[in-house]
């Protein structure tokens, strides 16, 4: 069932996504060499709860942090851990999110850890401006396949693969809600847009193939080839007026 949300409740969405729009960044500025995934995810937990929120990914399906920290190849998903190390040359996918008044943020980027290959900034930059794309069509009045179109052609066009396995979702006073969104779709079908409409879009885009696999973890999900892979998320109001992000900081 899709929830349209109030003026009421869009101001509470705001509040939520601003807190989990200045946790990514201050999870985010902590990239570095030397820094482990287990103390990024503290920054961010840090960060919540001091805007008075909660981490909502936090016990969400059994999920052990607050954020799912995603290395090089590893696509989503990514547990924290004291002994996962970042090194100058990786990008690092952080997704995480925070509720408070009720409702959800939901947010993702993926950074550059000191000097990183021009083959990995070029799948950053059409990873996020994909996701920027996509906005555009999220209007009362269109539909999802029109988003979804929207992510797929621009990566495809640029050569990457475009993860079929995992969507963007609706988002309000759960943090997964309908519809799914899709990256990958035809233009004019599914779901009708309407204003009110809250929608976490979210590319999760390949270097090499699409395919994907999930490790014994039960959680990390890796691409089948090894090569890398980036994610940008951001959380989205449909209003009358256009596309509004949420999660902007
Ligand atoms: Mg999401």
């Amino acid at each position: 069932m899709i929830v349209l949300k109030t003026s009421r409740e869009l101001a509470l969405m705001k509040e939520a996504c601003r807190i989990s729009a200045g946790a990514l960044k201050v999870a985010g500025e902590a990239v570095r060499p030397g820094i482990s995934t287990w103390e990024i995810d503290k920054i961010a937990y840090d960060y919540i709860k001091s805007q008075g929120a909660e981490p909502n990914f936090l016990g969400l399906y059994g999920f052990p942090a607050t954020a799912c920290i995603s290395i090089n190849d590893e696509v989503i998903h990514g547990i924290p851990s004291k002994t996962r190390i970042l090194k100058s040359g990786d990008i690092v996918s952080i997704d995480l999110g925070a509720k408070k008044g009720g409702y959800n943020g939901d947010n993702a980027a993926t950074f550059a850890c000191g000097d990183v290959s021009d083959e990995a900034k070029r799948l950053m930059d059409t990873t996020r401006d994909s996701l920027y794309e996509a906005i555009k069509f999220a209007v009362p009045g269109g539909r999802i396949g029109d988003i979804a179109h929207a992510v797929q052609s621009f990566c495809e066009e640029r050569g990457y693969g475009v993860v079929r396995e995992y969507t963007g979702h609706g988002v309000g006073k759960e943090l997964h809600e309908d519809p799914s969104v899709p990256n990958y779709g035809t233009a004019g079908r599914g779901v009708r847009l309407l204003a009110g409409m809250t929608l976490a879009i979210e590319p999760m885009i390949n270097q090499g193939t699409a395919r994907i696999k999930v490790l014994p973890d039960g959680w990390t999900v890796k691409t089948l080839d090894g090569k890398l892979s980036a994610h940008f998320e951001h959380t989205v109001a449909i209003t009358k007026d256009g596309p509004v992000i949420l999660t902007k900081v």
